[in-house]
């Protein structure tokens, strides 16, 4: 079940294990023809993630995934098909960007009280000028022995209400969305299962994301369940909103989810690469 298309995923320009350059080769190994790169607040993995699809001959789509805050709620919009020297988009990324290393600094400080001293260089390495992640201070956690995986460093230090977490105000969703449009992108809400909302929250968020110029939904996600994709293909034909498909494949180390490992769309669900191709 290989997906020619596969609209989300991480290199290590952002919290992702592989290069942009090994990325590519990876997907276009595995039999996909069609991939975004999608990094968190970054685009600084495209250039070389462009110069590799051109040698392979796959076709490559420029995204990020850019975090957001919503009435207190963090959200990830993706930006899909967009042009990586928009100014405007350049710029708020820049904000994101500061706000990520800010935040870095006030984790580590965190860890430190709790008594383990030491992340901030540390992942400061790891990150190689790259965005700094909680996926980075989860790997530190596990490279010192404070945790036994990944997962068990977000559930004991690092999740919400963790001795490691730190609410952070990203960027808001107008501003997001318009940084998506300045760049001729098109804007995507990712995982929308995965944020822990009720229903009718996620309606709200849907109604808001639609009007303010919203245009796609992921409905085919790496881990998702039939169940699920029914679930959001009823939102997507709800509120007119384009599907997507991306596993946010970050690791091959995570062997449960793999570049281009996804369903199809649903029936009645149009593909957001629709938008894609010229009018
Ligand atoms: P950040 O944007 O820095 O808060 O980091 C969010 C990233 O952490 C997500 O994109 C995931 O890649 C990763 N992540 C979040 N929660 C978990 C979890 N429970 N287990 C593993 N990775 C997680
Ligand atoms: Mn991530
Ligand atoms: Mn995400
Ligand atoms: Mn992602």
């Amino acid at each position: 079940m290989t997906s020619a298309y596969d609209l989300h995923c991480h290199s290590n320009a952002s919290d992702g294990a592989l290069s942009p350059a090994e990325l590519v080769r990876r997907a276009a190994d595995l039999g996909v023809a069609h991939l975004a790169l999608t990094d968190h607040d970054t685009l600084a993995g495209i250039p070389q993630a462009l110069t590799s699809a051109r040698q392979l001959g796959i076709d490559f789509i420029p995204g990020v995934e850019i975090s957001v805050t919503w009435e207190g709620q963090c959200f990830h919009i993706l930006g899909l098909n967009l042009d990586p020297n928009s100014g405007p988009l350049r710029a708020g990324l820049a904000q994101l960007q500061q706000i990520r290393f800010e935040r870095a600094a006030r984790i580590a400080a965190q860890l430190e009280k709790h008594g383990l001293p030491g992340s901030l260089a540390e992942v400061q390495a790891m990150a190689g000028g790259g965005m700094i992640t909680r996926t980075h201070f989860a790997h530190w956690l596990v490279a010192r022995g404070y945790a036994a995986s990944i997962a068990e460093g977000f559930e004991r230090f690092l999740a919400r209400g963790k001795p490691g977490y730190t609410f952070v105000r990203w960027a808001e969703l107008e501003a997001a969305l318009s940084w998506i449009c300045a760049a001729g992108g098109v804007a995507v809400l990712a995982h929308p299962l995965r944020y822990g909302l009720t229903a009718s929250k996620l309606r709200r968020f849907l109604s808001a994301f639609q009007s303010l110029g919203g245009k796609g939904i992921e409905v085919v996600c790496g881990q998702s369940t039939p169940a699920h994709i029914q679930t959001l293909a009823d939102y997507a034909r709800r509120y007119r909103l384009l599907g997507s498909v991306g596993s946010d494949f970050h690791d091959p180390n995570f062997a449960w989810i793999d570049l281009g490992r996804l369903a199809s769309l649903p029936p009645g669900v149009t593909p957001v690469w629709e938008a894609f191709r010229p009018a």
